[in-house]
């Protein structure tokens, strides 16, 4: 079976791992973690990076350090993972959902700027499968109607419009290191910002709220959500490979497209002019006139020796938010769309020319 993702662990991990291990700095106290931030905000060009244990608690803290009136509405995309709107509606807020753009799969921005009202506080852009949202644009519109911005920068590390880095545009942006992103620390995530107070605010809940003053006082409630030392060390290391990690995506884009682009019952991922997307994974969806879903495409596909997984099923079909009385009854045909018709083909880092060859093979006889 061609595994659907695996991740690239360099030899200039093990040594910084060992060094942890062997020095029995394994905690969240350690040289490490203030090295990841720093080289992580100076990769992505802010001033900050505050390192927590998932991307997930990164986008709730983000939030939770805004210090919006309760019930402000955030507007995000139907079309993402579940983490998005669950932060929103865990923090106190209410989400308010957009349909996705047809060619980047990243949310509508004509829809976002219809759906603010007086209660809106915040965007949350989410950069699709590596591909940037239109964030100059974005910004322009948070401009004038007074916004914050979060950006989940979770699946497009390095991912560029006119040469500046997705997660320093929003005013406080999250990443997450899972083992299937760009770059992995295992689990493991981090919030980027230029904003002092947004930093500190982060720094302290994600421990506990502890008082550099009084250790053991406390004036707020804030979390564990710290980082170890050996997930940074490994971060570290993964952060000076990135370039690399990129160029292997990019190129596995571009095997693919070269190889299925004569395909006419697919649709296949694509970068808009503007931007420079990471292709985090490789997405294909699948055309009209083909008599099956995408799940059935996934089933055929094993069946020759090829992993995928399916794309996002959007935030509006989830029972978890309908028994919340949320989304009900909202339709976002784009994000249906790519639901029932849209899956992912092997991305990992590892990937091989032959088994990319494997893979457009099996693609092209089970749409035969
Ligand atoms: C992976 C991912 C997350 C969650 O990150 P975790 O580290 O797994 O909690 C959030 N948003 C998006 C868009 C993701 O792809």
């Amino acid at each position: 079976m061609i595994p659907v993702c695996e991740p690239l662990i360099g030899d200039n991990v093990l040594p910084l791992v060992q060094d942890c291990v062997v020095t029995g700095w394994v905690s969240s106290a350690g040289k490490y973690i203030a090295e990841f931030e720093r080289k992580w905000a100076e990769y992505c060009g802010v001033k900050y990076g505050v390192a927590v244990s998932n991307g997930s608690v990164a986008l709730e803290l983000a939030i939770e350090a805004l210090h919006l009136e309760p019930g402000s509405e955030i507007i995000l995309p139907s079309f993402t993972i579940i983490a998005c709107a669950r932060a929103v509606v865990r923090m106190g807020h209410k989400p308010v959902l957009v349909d996705c753009d047809p060619v980047t799969w990243c949310m509508d921005l004509d829809e976002t700027e219809r759906k603010i009202t007086p209660k809106t506080r915040a965007i949350m852009p989410v950069h699709m499968y590596g591909h940037p949202v239109d964030m100059r644009r974005l910004m322009e519109i948070a401009k004038k109607h007074d916004l914050r911005v979060v950006e989940d920068v979770c699946e497009a590390h390095g991912a560029e419009i006119g040469g500046r880095r997705m997660g320093s545009y929003g005013d406080i942006n999250c990443f997450s290191f899972y083992a299937n992103k760009v770059i992995t620390t295992g689990e493991g995530g981090m919030i980027t910002t230029d904003n002092k107070e947004y930093a500190d605010r982060v720094r302290s809940l994600r421990n506990q709220c502890f008082l550099p003053e009084q250790r053991f006082l406390h004036r707020e409630l804030g979390y564990n959500y710290r980082l170890t030392n050996v997930q940074a060390a490994m971060g570290v290391a993964q952060t000076d490979r990135i370039g690399q990690h990129i160029e292997i995506k990019r190129w596995m884009a571009a095997e693919y497209t070269k190889r299925l682009a004569g395909l006419n019952q697919l649709t296949l991922i694509t970068e808009a002019s503007w931007a420079k997307s990471v292709f985090w994974m490789y997405c294909v969806v699948l055309d009209e006139s083909v008599p099956f879903d995408a799940k059935e495409f996934a089933a055929r596909l094993k069946a020759k020796g090829v992993d995928t997984r399916p794309m996002f099923l959007g935030m509006h079909e989830q029972p978890a938010f309908h028994k919340l009385g949320l989304f009900v009854g909202e339709s976002y045909p784009v994000s249906e769309r790519l639901a029932r018709r849209g899956l992912y083909l092997p991305s990992g880092l590892t990937l091989t020319i032959e088994q990319i060859d494997q893979v457009c093979e099996a693609v092209r006889e089970t749409l035969r």
